[in-house]
């Protein structure tokens, strides 16, 4: 394994920002090659530590000579939402210079060639950042971007392009759900990783064998040992799956139990009032049309002071919120629906 230190130049003299890549070189060159990123949104862990659980597994596969593709690692992708926190706080989702969140404004290429990406010597830290990530994960055959929600089950973000090619890689990763996206217009991470592959040849874009994803394992607090020993399985399955690993021992799998959902059908359930917010219902439960699933205390202990949300359809809860806190308008929870949402917010992904 080499270690190399990626330099990131601050928007002022003297800011400098550094983040870590780690290359496992392949054997054979007809392998198919992996990039693996976490922490993108600074804060979000339960990544970080899989890839820490994940490279002693790697190790020995390397010493055994058992690595056939280049594998490619970062484990903090985000050297400058890692250093941010306002009174106390970490920020790691909005860059705070632009407000600009840190999965969006990736520059989306119309091939992949390294040539076409932007110029951003006198752009901003944070698409110097950006640029850099996606000419690092460039061509790698399977692209892994690990996120987390607030609290949610472990689920992937997969084009519509991808699926159902990438049902062995849910599997081997163990996943509980499926989300598929078509379009996306905001550049995040896992869009800019398969826009430069939409209007190539198929035999450079080799849908069939590539894979793209936005990774969300659970909630910002499933950070623990457990988990984190579980997915690096997961993750290592999906290596061996894909041929980027050898390891007789490891079955490899091809089909999907899980639910793949259209990202239409996600119901994201704006708050109508702000207050506290008192769940019914939490991750990976099924709901039925009309089932209560939180009650807002906006006015307590008077009259009409708690406003009641309801399913709008059926189906099974994909995450919901961290904190009990809320504004009317924001987002209660993903309802993941049987059928087309009545308030689809169609687009990017909400990772
Ligand atoms: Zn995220």
């Amino acid at each position: 394994m080499q270690k190399t230190i990626e330099r990131i130049a601050g928007d002022a003299d003297g800011t400098v920002y550094e983040f870590p890549v780690l290359r496992f070189e392949g054997k054979d060159k007809a392998a198919p090659s992996a990039y693996l990123q976490a922490a993108l949104h600074a804060g979000e862990l339960p990544g970080v530590v899989a890839i820490d659980a994940l490279m002693p597994m790697l190790a020995k596969a390397e010493v055994e000579g058992r690595i056939r593709g280049p594998i490619t690692i970062v484990p903090w992708a985000n050297p400058i939402g890692r250093a941010q926190y306002h009174f106390g706080e970490h920020q790691g989702r909005f860059h705070l210079g632009t407000r600009t969140n840190f999965n969006r404004g990736f520059p989306l290429l119309a091939a992949p060639k390294t040539r076409l990406l932007p110029d951003t010597t006198l752009g901003g830290a944070d698409q110097r950042l950006k640029t850099r990530l996606v000419q690092l994960s460039l061509g790698s055959d399977i692209v892994l971007d690990l996120h987390c929600d607030d609290e949610g089950l472990a689920y992937l973000y997969i084009h519509t392009r991808l699926w159902p090619h990438m049902a062995d890689c849910a599997a081997a990763m163990g996943i509980d759900a499926v989300v598929l996206w078509s379009e996306d217009t905001d550049g995040t991470f896992e869009g800019a990783s398969i826009m430069p592959y939409q209007n190539v040849p198929t035999s450079v874009a080799r849908f069939d064998r590539r894979a793209v994803t936005t990774v969300e394992y659970r909630g910002i607090l499933d950070v623990d040992a457990a988990l984190a020993a579980s997915d690096a399985e997961g993750l290592y399955r999906l290596l061996v799956t894909r041929d980027v690993i050898q390891d007789p021992s490891i079955q490899k799998f091809e089909t999907f139990a899980g639910p793949a959902v259209p990202l239409e059908n996600i119901d994201m359930m704006p708050a109508p009032r702000a207050g506290a917010i008192l769940y019914d219902v939490k991750p990976g439960d099924r709901v039925k049309k009309g089932d209560r699933l939180a009650t807002i205390v906006h006015a307590p202990g008077e009259i009409d002071g708690r406003t009641e949300v309801f399913a709008p359809q059926s189906g099974f809860i994909l995450t919901r919120r961290s904190r009990r806190i809320i504004r009317a308008g924001e987002d209660l929870l993903k309802l993941a629906g049987d059928k087309k949402s009545g308030d689809a917010r169609s687009g990017t992904l909400e990772d």
